[in-house]
């Protein structure tokens, strides 16, 4: 097994990496940003470089400053994690040429799925149904996208074919629309993606976003997973995911898992990848795109698998088989993941960032939280607003529903939002327990309720976090961001002056801390 590998992330993945890397008695070598500085997958790497400035482009997507860094500390493999470079078949070459293991698949295959328009044409070669669509659309020849619009027929999805995370997608609900849509997502693509290439796809609705855990060694195996349902989406991004799915039997798994199997043998697949679909209310499902990387939602299939996705990477790219045991049973209970993004619930989840004063993390039976968060993080603007993922195991999806709303009552950030209000929000909707939704079901019918006037658990995070100050003997500092520090002048001087608790009839009264 390798002796030192880098990890070529930060955030949350990178520090799920090196827990893998730490129970197998490999050594970690973490890059950051300057503003990454005292990030907790520094602090806890055996080694770690500074691979430069905030922005991405300048340091966490510079080819060149990793494979430096990987020779610089003698790491002999490089995890990408996922985002940044982790789907660039440049980095693959570059590992290549510096005879450095990539933890991942071969770039030909990356460049054959990266490409959306080429995976859908491989598919079709495959056997595997794809979404009905045009493939090569030229994004100045509005004739023939019009002719295909037609032949597809509308609403319609223009999409990007270097697309991801959401992006250079655009839904179309009327032919007169096209050309809109059409320039909308080019010129995103081109600016997120260098390549402003589009293709044209049916708008499957209802629809379910399911996905298949794929691994596959360098030995012949293709091993599957089973699915995850990630419906509960915001902007075409995954806010909530879970496995395994409830619209999905063990007769539909079957044929989802042979549909991924045969996509990753189509195109030489190694390592972990993820096989997406839409499925229709009947169960008929259609291949969505391949992601060539260890996926953000992962932690929900390790824990009903029983499996270290991570570790497997690990072996497979160290030329190990996939051993015999692993992936062939049902998944085993039900986990559910809530993505915790420093967004505020109540104000149209816009990003917040800044200082995280204080954090009580969730813990206890069937609880794992995968986050960079700790009190005295400074959340940079630099990066996309994941802070966390908090996933549970339970026996049953009810059970696993009730303690994933156990434990997002347990987690209090004070100093930043986080949307754990609107998952608290999402647990308790009917059509959520009772697994009635698609993936237009979130925006469509989904309504964040009003912020309570005096929210029990801010109050208590305040609360605590005001005490906290006190006894260290004075308020924090005021911090950059003078308006966003209020919450802190608030909560002491009422710690001073009184506490609010709250009452029994669930109401709000005031007493004074004196009279207790
Ligand atoms: P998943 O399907 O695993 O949820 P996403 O496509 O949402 O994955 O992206 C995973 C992560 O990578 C997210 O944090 C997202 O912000 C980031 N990401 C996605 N595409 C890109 C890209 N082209 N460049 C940089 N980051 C990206
Ligand atoms: P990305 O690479 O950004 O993840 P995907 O192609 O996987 O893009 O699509 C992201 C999401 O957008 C899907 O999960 C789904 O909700 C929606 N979507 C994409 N294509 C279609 C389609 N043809 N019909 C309906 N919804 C779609
Ligand atoms: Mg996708």
């Amino acid at each position: 097994m390798f002796k030192r590998v880098l990890i070529a992330n930060r955030g949350e993945i990178a520090l799920r990496i090196q827990r893998t890397c730490r129970e197998l008695g490999i050594e970690t070598v973490a890059v950051y940003s300057e503003p990454d500085r005292n990030a907790r997958h520094v602090r806890e790497a055996d080694h770690a470089v500074c691979i430069g400035p905030g922005a991405a482009l300048e340091s966490y997507l510079v080819i060149d400053k990793i494979i430096d860094a990987a020779k610089q500390t003698g790491a002999e493999a490089i995890h990408p994690g996922y985002g940044f470079l982790s789907e660039n078949a440049a980095l693959t070459e570059a590992c290549d040429a510096a005879g450095i293991t990539f933890i991942g698949p071969p770039g030909a295959a990356m460049q054959a799925m990266g490409d959306k328009v080429s995976a859908r044409k491989l598919m079709e070669e495959a056997g595997v149904p794809v979404v009905p669509g045009a493939n090569d659309i030229d994004i100045n020849d509005l004739e023939t996208a019009t002719r295909e619009g037609e032949r597809i027929g509308y609403p319609l999805m223009v999409k990007a074919a270097a697309g991801g995370g959401g992006r250079g997608i655009r839904l179309v609900e009327r032919a007169e629309d096209l050309a809109d849509a059409m320039r909308a997502a080019g010129s995103e693509a081109a600016s997120s993606f260098g390549d402003a290439t589009i293709f044209l796809e049916k708008y499957v609705s209802p629809a379910r976003h399911i996905e298949v855990q794929v691994m596959a060694d360098s030995h012949g195996n293709v091993r599957t997973f089973g699915e995850r349902e990630c419906s509960i989406q915001r902007r075409n991004q995954k806010v909530l995911e879970e496995a395994p799915s409830i619209a999905v039997t063990p007769e539909i798994r079957k044929r989802l898992c042979d549909a991924a199997e045969a996509a990753a043998r189509s195109c030489g697949y190694r390592n972990a990848g993820t096989v997406e679909f839409l499925m229709d209310n009947d169960g008929s499902f259609y291949f969505l795109e391949m992601n060539a990387r260890l996926q953000v939602e992962h932690p929900v299939t390790e824990l009903v698998y029983g499996v270290d996705l991570v570790a497997l990477q690990l072996a497979v790219a160290n030329g190990e088989a996939i051993p015999d045991d692993i992936g062939l049973a049902e998944p085993h209970g039900w986990a559910m993941e809530a993505r915790i993004n420093g967004e505020d619930a109540y104000n149209n989840f816009t990003p917040d960032l800044g200082l995280v004063e204080h954090v009580e993390l969730p813990t206890g039976p069937g609880v794992r939280f995968d986050t960079m968060l700790f009190a005295g993080l400074d959340v940079p603007v630099f990066y996309d607003s994941l802070l966390g993922k908090l996933i549970v195991w339970a026996e049953d999806r009810e059970l696993a529903v009730k303690r994933l709303r156990r434990a997002l009552t347990d987690l209090l950030v004070v100093g930043i939002e986080t949307n754990a209000p609107f998952h608290l929000a999402l647990l308790d909707h009917p059509d959520f327990q009772s697994g009635n939704f698609s993936t237009g079901w979130l925006e469509s019918t989904f309504e964040m309720p009003p912020q309570p006037e005096d929210d029990p658990r801010q109050r208590t995070a305040l609360v605590v976090a005001a005490i906290a100050a006190s006894v260290a003997g004075s308020a924090p500092a005021a911090g950059k961001s003078g308006g966003g520090r209020t919450k802190w002048l608030q909560a002491t001087r009422e710690h001073a002056i009184g506490l609010r608790v709250q009452s029994g009839g669930g109401g709000w009264r005031r007493r004074d801390i004196a009279s207790k």
